[in-house]
């Protein structure tokens, strides 16, 4: 099968390889529908390996090259161990964290953030092929009604809902969002679930601002036009945001989260780079503003699902193009190259 594959920093390659072996117990083998192409995938060519090992993974000991795309759905074509609610021929999305299932973390249901964890396209040969091997544990059943293709967008919806509930956004609580890329539009589709009252935006890229003004943002800002943190203080009766969420991992927006964040307010972060914040403690300790971080999800693609099953989100917005696996380089270039037209790329290695 094809299967497209990261070698090295600036080196993907569309490489002939083998399908999976039958999996062994704990693993399952998908035909891949659609995966797509996240912002860590773009990171990791542009300027990897971040989260891929250069040398053996921990936990899987796979090494590069290695397949990318952990945002997927597919078919079950075989499954070494049972699984709750699936069968061969069973249609899934994947929750693609793996797990050591014994470390501290995991036996109390924190699997992702597992001491040796890691995730399928990064730590294992991932979606961009026809078919892919995951952990049982990692499947979860498609409802009727969502189709292969919403379905392949419920991880990147599951990472902007965890934020969301990580920072216990309540009804009528006041939000601010600073970055309106995938996860960010996410994290907005999620606050208007959880109820809240106001969801303010900050986004330079005035395609990303137009899509948050789309999808319901109170108000959208162009942090290089306006002061972002008056504006939103001025909009709450001068409390300030109860929830900041920075969705870009800039360290300037962290101390502009965190500064931003009314008394007593959540600032949660999703973002993730190399990169130092610098904070002044005082903008901490004597405000008791709480930071929290937030990685991918935990049990939350099920009720992205769920949530899309009983049309409470829409995921349609978030997709902006679907091609041929054949052209993933291709897309990838392109997603690089023009962070305004996209959110977000599936590619589809069924058809040709
Ligand atoms: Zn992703
Ligand atoms: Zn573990």
């Amino acid at each position: 099968m094809r299967a497209l594959r990261w070698h090295g920093k600036g080196e993907l390659r569309l490489d002939d390889v083998r399908e999976p072996a039958p999996p062994a117990p704990g693993q399952a083998v998908l035909e891949v529908s659609f995966c797509g192409i996240c912002g860590t995938d773009l990171h990791e060519v542009a300027d990897g390996p971040n989260l891929i090992r250069a040398g053996a993974h921990p936990l899987t000991g796979v090494t590069p090259p290695i397949t990318l795309g952990h945002e997927m759905s597919g078919t079950v074509t075989a499954l070494g161990s049972p699984s709750p609610g699936v069968e061969v021929g069973t249609r899934v999305a994947v929750d693609p964290c793996l797990r050591c299932g014994v470390c501290r973390w995991c036996l109390h249901g924190e699997y992702h953030i597992c001491a040796k964890g890691g995730s399928v396209g990064l730590a294992a040969d991932g979606g961009f092929a026809s078919h892919v091997s995951v952990p049982v544990e990692g499947l979860v059943p498609i409802p009727d009604g969502v189709t292969d293709r919403m379905a392949a967008l419920a991880e990147p919806l599951a990472v902007g809902l965890h934020a969301v509930r990580r920072a216990g956004v309540q009804p009528g609580d006041n939000v601010l969002l600073l970055g309106a890329g995938p996860i960010g539009v996410a994290a907005l589709l999620s606050a208007k679930l959880a109820g809240a009252a106001a969801i303010y935006v900050s986004e330079p890229v005035a395609a990303r601002a137009r899509t948050a003004s789309g999808l319901g943002a109170t108000e959208v800002y162009d942090p290089a036009r306006s002061d972002v943190r008056r504006e939103v203080f001025l909009r709450t009766g001068r409390i300030g945001p109860d929830v900041v969420v920075e969705a870009t991992g800039r360290p300037e927006l962290v101390e502009l989260a965190i500064t931003t964040a009314r008394r007593g307010g959540r600032v949660v972060l999703c973002g993730i780079s190399g990169a130092s914040a610098t904070v002044p403690i005082t903008q901490i300790v004597p405000f008791e503003r709480t930071i929290l971080g937030s990685l991918g999800y935990n049990h939350d693609i099920p009720r992205v699902l769920d949530l899309m099953a009983t049309g409470r989100l829409d995921p349609a917005p978030l997709l902006t193009g679907v091609r041929p696996l054949s052209a993933g380089q291709d897309a990838f270039a392109e997603l690089a190259a023009d962070r305004g037209s996209h959110l977000k790329i599936l590619l589809e290695p069924g058809r040709s």
